[in-house]
C-alpha cells in the first residue's frame, strides 16, 4: 500500500471517517518487518492505524516471512484484549487479502524505548506489565484451559517462519562466529573468548533452543521488547504481537527484563550527571524487582482463582511450575542480552552510546550478565536476585 492507497482504503473499506472528510496519511513504521500507516481526518483529528504485512521483511528481502503473521497479530490482539482488557490497541478490522489490520491509533503514547533513551520514568509500568503477562500466560496454559481447546489454539497460532527468526537470531547465531553477526570492534575480543570460545555456554544454549522448540506452555507475545510497549504516565499498551506462538511461558518475561537492563546500562554511560543516572537506575531497579515479584504474586493468585487441571493442585506442583517459568525467564533475559550485542538486530540503548570506550564497557556488561543468566539460570528466583547481579556487573 502507498500512503494514497491507505487513504483510499480507509475511505472505501472502513466506515470510520465522514464520507466528505479530508484525509491525510503518513507511513510511520520504524520496525524491521511491516508498514504502518496513520490515516487522519484533517478537520476532526480522528485517526486510525493500518498495519500491513508484505511477503518479505521491511529491512531485508533475505527474510521471507509469510503475511499470515498479520492474521496471527490480529487474532492475538483480539484474544489479549479479552484476557487483559485495556492493555492492547482495539482492533477495528482485518483484511486477509491485503494482509492488513486496522486498529486504534496510539499516537498519544510514547514508545518505551524512546522514552527510556531520554531517561523518562513510568511508575505504573511494572504493575501493568506483570498483570498483562499473568493474564495472557496463565489463561492460555494447560493450567487453566481445557487441553483440547488449548491444542486448537496451538494449531491456530502456529507461526513457523517467525519462530525460525527467533530460533536463528536469539538461540543460535549469536553463540558462534556466524557471518550474519555484527560485533562492535571494541567488543570482538571479549566475544571470541568469553562467548564463542565457551563450550559449556554453547551446550546450555542448545538445551534452551530445544526447550523453545518443544515446550508449548503458554501463548506468547514473542517480541516483547521496549519497542513493542507504548506508555503514558497512566497507561501501558502492548503492540506488535506478530511473533505470537505457543512457547515457554518465561519467554516474554525474560525479554522485558533484558530490555529494562539495556535501559539501565544506557543510563550508566549517557546520563547528564550523577543525579540523573542514579534516579533513573533506581527507577529501573525498582521496576525489575516489582515486575518479577508482582508477576509471582499475581501468577499464584491467577492459579488459585482459575486453575482447572486437577493434578496441578497437588502439593508442590505450583511451586515447581513457577520456579521453572522464572528459570526460563532468566535464561531468555540472558539470551536477549547477548543476541542484541552480537547478532544483527541491535538496540538503540546500546548503539546510541557514542563514545567507543563507553560502548565497549556497556556491551561487556550486557554480555557478562547475559552469560551468567544463561549458565546459572536456576539461581535467580526473585527480583533482587536479578538486580543484585545487574549492580554487580555495572
Ligand atoms: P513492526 O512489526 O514492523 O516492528 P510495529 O507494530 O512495531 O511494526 O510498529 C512500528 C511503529 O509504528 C511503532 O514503533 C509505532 O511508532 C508505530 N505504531 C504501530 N502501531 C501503532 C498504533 N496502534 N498507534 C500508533 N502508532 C503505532
Ligand atoms: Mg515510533
Ligand atoms: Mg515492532
Ligand atoms: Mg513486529
Amino acid at each position: 500500500m502507498t500512503e494514497q492507497e491507505a487513504i483510499d482504503y480507509a475511505r472505501e473499506k472502513l466506515h470510520y471517517f465522514d464520507e466528505a472528510a479530508s484525509l491525510s496519511c503518513k507511513e510511520i513504521g520504524d520496525g524491521n518487518l511491516n508498514y504502518v500507516f496513520r490515516v487522519i481526518d484533517d478537520k476532526t483529528g480522528q485517526s486510525l492505524i493500518i498495519k500491513q504485512a508484505g511477503p518479505v521483511a521491511r529491512i531485508s528481502d533475505e527474510f521471507i516471512v509469510s503475511p499470515d503473521r498479520n492474521r496471527i497479530e490480529t487474532d492475538i490482539l483480539r484474544l489479549q484484549g479479552t484476557l487483559a482488557p485495556g492493555y492492547v490497541p482495539e482492533v477495528y478490522h482485518y483484511d486477509a487479502e491485503k494482509n492488513c489490520v486496522v486498529m486504534e491509533d496510539l499516537s498519544d503514547y510514547t514508545i518505551l524505548r524512546a522514552a527510556f533513551l531520554k531517561h523518562e520514568t513510568y511508575p505504573k509500568l511494572a504493575e501493568h506489565l506483570s498483570t498483562f503477562l499473568v493474564e495472557t500466560l496463565v489463561s492460555t496454559s494447560d493450567l487453566v484451559l481445557n487441553h483440547k481447546e488449548k491444542k486448537e489454539l496451538v494449531k491456530s497460532f502456529t507461526n513457523p517462519e517467525l519462530c525460525e527468526i527467533t530460533e536463528d537470531l536469539v538461540y543460535t547465531e549469536p553463540f558462534y562466529a556466524h557471518p550474519r553477526n555484527d560485533v562492535f570492534l571494541g567488543t570482538r575480543h571479549f566475544v571470541e573468548r568469553e562467548i564463542w570460545g565457551d563450550k559449556i555456554l554453547a551446550l546450555e544454549t542448545a538445551k534452551l533452543k530445544f526447550q523453545f522448540l518443544t515446550n508449548a506452555q503458554a501463548l506468547l507475545h514473542g517480541d516483547l521488547h521496549t519497542g513493542s510497549i507504548f506508555v503514558t504516565q497512566d497507561a501501558t499498551k502492548i503492540i506488535d504481537p506478530e511473533f505470537a506462538f505457543y512457547g515457554p511461558a518465561g519467554y516474554d518475561v525474560g525479554t522485558i527484563i533484558a530490555n529494562l537492563i539495556f535501559a539501565y546500562v544506557n543510563a550508566e554511560h549517557t546520563s547528564e550527571g550523577p543525579s540523573e543516572r542514579e534516579s533513573f537506575q533506581a527507577y529501573i531497579t525498582t521496576t525489575i524487582e516489582t515486575l518479577i515479584d508482582s508477576f509471582k504474586t499475581k501468577f499464584i493468585q491467577a492459579f488459585e482463582a482459575k486453575a482447572t487441571e486437577h493434578v496441578a493442585r497437588y502439593d508442590g506442583f505450583l511451586e515447581h511450575y513457577l520456579q521453572s517459568v522464572l528459570e526460563d525467564a532468566t535464561a531468555v533475559a540472558g539470551l536477549e542480552l547477548c543476541r542484541r550485542i552480537i547478532g544483527i538486530a541491535k538496540v538503540a540503548d546500546i548503539t546510541s552510546i557514542a563514545n567507543t570506550e563507553a560502548r565497549t564497557k556497556a556491551e561487556i556488561t550486557c554480555l557478562t550478565l547475559g552469560k551468567a543468566f544463561i549458565l546459572d539460570r536456576a539461581k535467580y528466583q526473585t527480583g533482587t536476585d536479578i538486580t543484585n547481579a545487574l549492580k554487580g556487573a555495572t
